[in-house]
């Protein structure tokens, strides 16, 4: 086999440590610079990101993981795999932008989350006429611009197995693994290219295998890997699972004759199984042993540990991150806020890379050769398991003395007449999801706090302008129930973390989420405290304004964990149970101001669902738990409201009715209120609200679209539980669409409220 090498990891951040690409993706959009621009600012990107690995001291550096946009649009692009509507575009750049995006004519490929983590992949569409065609040249190209540098280049792909897994099956296609014959011979050909030009490894990423297996996917994997480690022109192959463990599909693998696997040893269990599979005798482990997903620093002595456990099993072991860096910041050097204590607990990007090469070196070197790196890493694992801040008596035995009826608000039907008496509304009452357009002067605003240009007196002053004229717009189109807009939210996570004990917002700490979309997820590193109220004053001031009841709108406890980076040192349900706790404290506090409705959004519930069946019940519990706990404080004829915006529900739907949420806004438009008879099937009794219209599109429904919309809702739900609203939040929308979009909305609702 081809030189073993003892040091790398599985995929990099590519968005840029100063969000480059981003910028360069989106001036070439805005046609400010050209394609050659473009690429120039990629490459140099590129460049300096392999000098940074080779000098830190990997000897394997991954290529093909940067992207345009996203990696499996690349896989498709590769496979020759876009759908004929993008055919007419003939540059290939913007064929490919106009995948990923859409245009004019063509509707851009679905977007969905990577597994389970907070990046979106385009969904590739196969159908009966997908005729696939092999188009390497994106690959080539880094290859040979990384051996240019004289690199230990791997290029790294999709493998097809996760590829035809993760596609959408269109026009009527059948079971997409039956679609291997037609891709595996391309990546025989690939292989042999890659081969002749210069690569000596190559990693085929298989993910989905860490997901339920059957025998098919089983069969399919063993099909594969046989035909394409079976080939003998091709470079030593790696087949890398990240987020979970490979399980049944380990031995499967084991059994080709595949190079080297890559297993997840912070997510997964595969250590012990890799122990009793004598095919791994003589291959490569590359052993994920530095949590690639979160941002803590490695437990240095654990990890050799655990790579100690594996000596046996293999005929070598490389050291690795347990998945791609794309889900962490670049560089904990960009942080400049950050207090030293906190800072020595953290690794981002390169202070992971930095892990990895010390612990191959305490592996072939001995501990004593790196032991000075070892001692500090141990003296700041120290400093954090010692911290105050970690440990909050007060909120521990708070959570410790609550009860089980303190999750458990009186029975709905009760809540409902006092809630019906108390609030007087219409029946199909019409309200909106929280957030309404983000006006330039709004980000204006921020920026110029953010620079000391104005106080924070002002700032607010600027911000309850902003507030009145939502006000004002909704009393106009005769909304029933309003909201403030959320202008002072930067983002819905992020503005309760600045606020909480507990969270640490970074400056810099950016991370892709989809395209050039990137986000700063909070750190949460400590016991959960609120100190004071969070978001009352700008209820009550919005409340102040009309005499129509305001919602008060907080982010719940799942979202806020989802969105986040979370503690590794205590369960997950834990650290939901202090944040529920904090949001709680806040809906009685928005109660005793004189808030009659509280919103309590949560569109990740469906996010953090383990890939595993198995562990699903136990995550679904504590989720809702923690909801719950968020919600039950108040008294009964408060009303509380729940967002979800997604909407294939499958495995959510009975945890919906379990949150037990006075009135559930949820998306429903581009399902055509299929929700509806799904929530009806888990017995779902409570108030809805179907979005009636799609927000994601520029697009204003007409009257009669939106009557229809109702009409069919009112097949499925009685009229006193019928909501009117849209999808989701308004943020990301123009003003004059709104508008238009919302005075159909409270038409059509007029119309078919005399209807009825
Ligand atoms: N209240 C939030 C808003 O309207 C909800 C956002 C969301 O669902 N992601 O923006
Ligand atoms: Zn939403």
């Amino acid at each position: 086999m081809s030189t073993r090498f003892t040091a790398t990891v599985l995929g990099t951040p590519r968005i840029g440590p100063r969000r480059e690409l981003k910028k360069a993706v989106e001036s070439y959009w805005a046609g400010r610079i050209d394609a050659a621009a473009l690429a120039a600012a990629a490459r140099t990107l590129r460049e300096q990101q392999f000098g940074e690995l080779r000098d830190a001291g990997l000897d394997s550096i991954p290529v093909n993981t940067f992207s345009y946009y996203d990696h499996v649009l690349d896989t498709a692009v590769l496979l020759g795999a876009l759908p004929a509507r993008f055919d007419a575009i003939t540059d290939d750049l913007d064929r490919y932008f106009a995948a990923a995006r859409g245009n004019d004519i063509a509707a851009p490929l679905e977007m969905t989350k990577w597994f389970d983590t907070n990046y979106h992949y385009l969904v590739p569409e196969i159908s009966p006429n997908t005729t696939f065609s092999l188009n390497p040249a994106k690959v080539l190209a880094e290859l040979n611009e990384a051996l240019a540098l004289d690199l230990p280049a791997r290029p790294v792909l999709v493998g097809p197995v996760t590829f035809l897994l993760l596609s959408k099956p269109v026009d009527g296609s059948g079971a997409l693994l039956d679609r291997l014959d037609e891709i595996v011979p391309l990546y025989v050909d690939l292989l042999a290219q890659l081969k002749a030009a210069g690569a000596q490894w190559v990693q085929i990423d298989e993910p989905a295998l860490v997901g339920d297996l059957d025998d098919a996917i089983l069969a399919a994997v063993d099909r594969t890997y046989r035909t394409l480690a079976g080939t003998t022109d091709r470079p030593a192959m790696l087949v890398a699972s990240y987020f979970g463990e490979l399980g049944a599909a380990l031995p499967v693998l084991a059994a080709t004759e595949i190079d080297a696997v890559a297993v997840d040893l912070v997510a997964g269990k595969d250590s012990d199984a890799l122990a009793s599979i004598p095919a791994m005798a003589d291959k490569l482990i590359v052993a994920g042993v530095v949590d690639g997903r979160n941002i803590w620093r490695t437990d240095l002595d654990a990890s050799l540990a655990t790579l100690g456990t594996l000596l046996g099993s293999a005929g070598s072991i490389a050291v690795s991150t347990s998945c791609s860096l794309l889900h962490v910041p670049y560089t904990l050097v960009a942080e400049t806020e950050l207090d030293d204590r906190l800072r020595s607990w953290l690794a981002f990007g390169s202070e992971k890379v930095g892990e990895v090469v010390t612990l191959a070196a305490a592996l072939n070197a001995g501990p004593e050769s790196v032991s000075d790196t070892l001692a500090a890493s141990r003296a700041a694992l120290q400093t954090r398991a010692s911290d105050p801040r970690l440990h909050n008596d007060a909120v521990r035995n708070r959570l410790a003395a609550l009860g089980p009826d303190a999750a458990t608000r009186t029975p709905a039907a009760d809540r409902r007449a006092l809630q019906a008496e108390r609030l007087g509304l219409p029946s199909l009452p019409t309200t909106t999801i929280g957030s309404y357009p983000q006006t330039s002067q709004i980000r204006i605003a921020r920026a110029a706090l953010r620079k000391g240009e104005i106080d924070q007196a002002e700032y607010v002053r600027r911000m309850q302008a902003e507030i009145a004229d939502v006000i004002a717009l909704q009393e106009k189109l005769g909304i029933d129930v309003l909201v403030h807009g959320e202008p002072e939210r930067n983002d819905m996570v992020q503005y309760f973390a600045e606020q909480l004990d507990g969270f640490f917002a970074t400056a810099n700490g950016w991370v892709q989420s989809y395209g050039s979309r990137c986000v700063r997820p909070p750190i949460l590193f400590g016991d959960v405290v609120r100190q004071h109220p969070m978001t009352v004053e700008w209820i009550t001031y919005a409340q102040s304004l009309t005499s129509k009841p305001v919602k008060g709108m907080l982010t719940g406890p799942v979202t806020i964990l989802a969105w986040s980076f979370v503690r590794d040192d205590q369960p997950l349900a834990d650290s939901a149970r202090q944040v529920a706790l904090a949001i709680r404290d806040e809906t009685v506090d928005l109660q005793a101001a004189g808030v009659g409705i509280v919103q309590v959004d949560e569109p990740a519930l469906r996010e953090l669902l383990p890939l595993r069946s198995a562990d699903k019940p136990a995550y679904l519990d504590w989720a809702v738990g923690a909801f719950r706990l968020s919600t039950a404080g108040v008294d009964e004829t408060t009303q509380i409201h729940t967002h979800l915006c997604y909407s294939e529900f499958g495995e959510v739907i009975g945890a919906i009715a379990g949150l037990d949420a006075d009135v559930t806004s949820i998306e429903a438009a581009r399902s055509h209120m299929e929700v509806l008879d799904d929530l009806n099937a888990v017995g779902f009794d409570l108030g809805v609200g179907p979005g009636v219209y799609d927000i994601h599109s520029p697009r204003v429904p007409s009257v009669e679209e939106i009557v229809a919309s109702l009409r069919s809702a009112l097949e499925a739900v009685p009229v006193e539980r019928l909501w009117v609203n849209p999808d989701c939040g308004l943020k990301t929308r123009g003003t004059a669409e709104v508008e238009a979009s919302l005075k159909n909305l409270v038409e059509a609702a007029a119309q078919v409220r005399t209807s009825l």
